[in-house]
């Protein structure tokens, strides 16, 4: 008898602790479910892609995971690579009308000559004619040009004013990726994330913390700032959190003191997860019509099949670090971090619709959505944020 109650107390006691368990785990597994099926619901679109191939598998494969694709036209040193990736993408664009747009971009051959602006100007119009939504500015400029007497050019130069003034006044966003991450500045072991501690010990010419003759990561940040600060009716997204993905807390910042700004996460999901979660997520609460959702993909004739597989798990794994808050890891970041359960609707401005905000052109048949993101005032000859 004594037995029977004593195993009686103790199926009891189990089962008084195994009900909540059993019970919290149904609600978190049902969350995580309802988070999963959502991933399948919603439009989604990856805000800074390079697609240079006619392989229309990269297309299909995006299409079935509900991702529309921005592509991206990179690099200053080339017209000749410009007008190649400039043909994949129009390419695409007339095969998959609704489903990919792209960026221009702009040569630096020959800038120190007079009439270099007008032709730039000449063929960005041409551009945006033939159906690019934006403009894009690489690294190259502020870490690789240098005129005849040796100085580094930066994006605040002279130089640029009329090209940007043409962008200011064209009402096309400008996709900016200026300088690198921070870790690129710093010793190997003092580099928060693992690919970086590989890629710069791989690179050295790329590492600057090794080059202190070139401009540092301040002076960057700073000319990019300097141009947010001189055409505040132009829209820009700074690729890769702006370069500044090393505190949130720093971009925040930014921010506030540009609402011309706004950031994409092309290759930097990893720089969040090394950070306080709660400050994370915080930060992306309070900026969440300010943060688009990228990776920065980018696929070749020859390695379409390879790029599929990067996509996928990029996708699947980052909208899990978004949209759960399952324990993860990631061969980037050092021990496990815990996913930053958003909601829905920020779910859906980070994945969707900041990037229909910030770059209304690309996608036409979402163009309903867009609401102007400031009113251009006559007498302050300003962009006013609303
Ligand atoms: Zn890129």
């Amino acid at each position: 008898m004594t037995n029977r109650n004593n195993s009686f107390q103790v199926r009891n006691r189990f089962r008084s602790v195994l009900i909540p368990v059993l019970i919290l785990a149904l609600l978190v597994s049902s969350c995580t479910g309802n988070k999963a099926e959502l991933y399948h619901r919603m439009a989604k679109i990856d805000a800074h892609v390079h697609i240079r191939t006619t392989d229309t598998a990269i297309m299909e494969y995006a299409a079935s995971e509900g991702f529309k694709l921005l592509t991206i036209n990179t690099r200053s040193n080339s017209q000749v690579y410009i007008d190649s990736q400039k043909e994949y993408a129009m390419k695409m664009q007339s095969l998959y009308p609704n489903e990919i747009s792209w960026l221009a971009t702009f040569s630096m051959e020959n800038f120190e000559e007079a009439s270099w602006a007008d032709g730039v100007i000449r063929k960005l119009q041409k551009d945006l004619d033939q159906g690019a939504v934006g403009f894009k500015i690489w690294k190259d400029i502020g870490m690789t040009f240098q005129d005849s007497l040796g100085r580094f050019v930066l994006l605040d130069d002279p130089l640029f004013e009329p090209v940007l003034v043409f962008m200011e006044a064209s009402g096309f966003p400008l996709l900016t990726h200026i300088g690198e991450p921070l870790n690129c500045w710093l010793p190997i072991d003092s580099m928060t994330v693992n690919g970086d501690k590989s890629y710069f010990a791989n690179h050295p010419e790329y590492h600057m913390y090794l080059h202190p003759d070139y401009p540092s990561h301040e002076s960057l940040m700073q000319s990019r700032d300097q141009v947010l600060a001189r055409y505040p009716g132009l829209k820009m997204i700074g690729a890769h959190l702006g370069s500044l993905e090393w505190d949130v807390g720093v971009l925040a910042e930014r921010l506030d003191h540009y609402p011309n700004f706004a950031v994409d996460l092309a290759a930097r999901v990893c720089h969040l997860q090394v950070q306080e979660r709660a400050k994370v997520r915080d930060f992306i609460l309070k900026y969440q019509d300010r943060i688009l959702y990228a990776t920065d993909l980018g696929v070749s004739e020859e390695n379409v099949n390879d790029r599929i597989k990067w996509a996928e798990n990029e996708w699947r794994s980052d909208w899990r670090y978004f949209a759960t808050d399952s324990l993860m890891s990631s061969r980037n970041v050092e021990g496990e971090f815990m996913g930053l359960d958003l909601d829905e609707e920020v779910l859906r401005k980070i994945f969707n619709s900041n990037a229909l905000h910030w770059y209304p052109g690309a996608f036409s048949d979402e163009l309903d959505s867009y609401i102007p993101w400031c009113r251009w005032s006559l007498e302050e000859k300003r962009c006013m944020a609303f």
